[in-house]
């Protein structure tokens, strides 16, 4: 079959869901009672950013919340609210938006990049331990693609070394830990309303907390050092205007009862990926299908479950899969590089982190068990119809960080996720789950014309 890049016939031609999605009626006409009564600003008496400051808290299982213009600044207000400042060193995951570490910045203190668990890719409670110095302050999780982080592990570590937790749930509105729910696991959670989201008001933020002294500090950070209930022009503490608008509220407001549905049409659209991808008859190179093999074939599926499926078997050191193109060769002899995978399916879903009770699905992580030339298999993908995203570069490789006194430990797994992990977007996940086929038929098309990584 001709690649789509190459003149063939793409894989699929419709296009996938626009995100955000379309406006719903209680939107609209939330939307337009803020806009027409006048009050847009959260210091007007409008009572959309308390509503939804409510309903997030409530859903987060805490008392108190904070609405802020963007994450970013949500994560900076927690850090600098719980006291963490300059000289303090904060532990961020490798594997995450820059913005984890840039937040850190902004509140004085040293992000300390530690690695994550080269399974599911949340960051890792024995690199956090490894990565502890005299100045750690602050732990801050990731729940990476919206599924939750192993909190268990690493509240345990920060009560241990007296440490504060910030999670940042930028992208996990409504993902639960053994049945808890995100953002009200550490001392504060932050989510985002960023355009590209799970819930969007273009941009905003929301901090959670437990703590009603971290609550008022985090409130007077993000309200310009002022005392909740004080003098309008009293600011006994240094704070900012950080604040979201009525507007934004409005948008967010009613999106929380349609929360749980979108999230459960991910579920299947991911679901449904997930065996899509093992039942595609995957052909290496030559032609012969494989993934039925002597050794086992499509070994460890099971959407969603949360198992680590055939990978714990297999995984060996994410540092040896990390130097792509080296990969010992399982089908075929030892220096078979036209069956790279006959073990094992050339891709996988990256498993949840045990714990995961409810994964938000923000986004679909898949491994690439075979050496790939990433720009030719994302530019081919683009073609065929389903586009992948790159993912991160480990936070480590960003020089401008390193200049600003960053601090990366080693991270082979984060490398090894930058080389072999590529992402399937929030709105391809609202599509109807029937079509989940066309990625797993998109990547065999693209994975079997795939010039090996080595010459590439
Ligand atoms: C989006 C995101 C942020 C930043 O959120 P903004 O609202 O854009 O500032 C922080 N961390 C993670 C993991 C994110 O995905």
């Amino acid at each position: 079959m001709t690649l789509a890049l190459h003149g063939g016939t793409p894989v699929r031609s419709a296009p996938w869901p626009a995100w955000p999605p379309p406006l719903d009626a209680a939107q609209r006409a939330l939307v337009t009672e803020v806009l027409e009564s006048g009050l847009w600003g959260a210091t007007q008496g409008g009572s959309a950013v308390t509503d939804l400051v409510a309903a997030f808290a409530r859903r987060s299982g805490v008392p108190y919340g904070v609405a802020v213009g963007n994450a970013t600044l949500g994560l900076f207000a927690a850090l600098r609210g719980l006291g963490v400042g300059r000289g303090d060193e904060v532990i961020v995951p490798a594997y995450t938006f820059v913005a984890s570490a840039t937040a850190v910045l902004l509140a004085g203190a040293t992000p300390v990049i530690a690695d994550v668990n080269p399974v599911d890719l949340h960051l890792s409670p024995e690199a956090v331990e490894a990565a502890l110095t005299s100045r750690t302050a602050a732990i801050m999780p990731v729940h990476l693609a919206g599924s939750p982080a192993d909190m268990d592990p690493l509240n345990a570590l920060a009560a241990r070394h007296g440490l504060v937790v910030v999670e940042d749930a930028a992208q996990a509105h409504g993902a639960t830990y053994k049945g808890r729910p995100v953002g009200g696991l550490g001392d504060a959670g932050v989510y985002s309303f960023q355009a590209s989201k799970a819930m969007t008001a273009g941009e905003g933020g929301l901090i959670v907390c437990r703590d009603e002294a971290t609550y008022e500090a985090i409130w007077s950070v993000c309200n310009l050092g002022r005392k909740r209930g004080g003098q309008w022009y009293g600011h006994p503490t240094i704070g900012w205007n950080l604040r979201l608008t009525e507007i934004q509220a409005a948008l967010l407001l009613p999106w929380l009862d349609r929360l749980d549905a979108e999230i459960d049409h991910r579920e299947s659209f991911c679901t449904a990926a997930e065996h899509a991808l093992t039942a595609q008859p995957w052909k290496p190179h030559d032609g012969e299908p494989v993934g039925a093999g002597p050794a086992g074939g499509s070994e460890g599926t099971g959407a969603g479950s949360g198992v680590r499926d055939g990978e714990s078997a297999d995984v060996g050191s994410a540092s040896d899969r990390g130097s792509v193109g080296v990969r010992p060769a399982c089908g075929g002899g030892p220096s078979d590089v036209r069956l790279p995978y006959g073990r094992e399916l050339p891709v996988s879903v990256v498993p949840q982190p045990p714990g995961t009770t409810r994964d938000s699905r923000h986004l679909l992580m898949l491994r690439l068990h075979m050496p790939v030339d990433r720009e030719f298999l994302l530019a081919a993908m683009v073609a065929e119809g389903v586009p992948l995203d790159a993912g991160y570069p480990p936070l480590g490789t960003f020089a401008a960080l390193a200049r600003e006194g960053a601090r990366a430990e080693p991270c082979p797994a984060a490398e090894a996720a930058a080389q072999e992990v590529v992402w399937v977007r929030q709105s391809m996940l609202m599509d109807d789950p029937r079509h989940a086929v066309h990625l797993a038929e998109a990547l065999s098309k693209v994975l079997a014309a795939m010039p090996p990584r080595a010459q590439a």
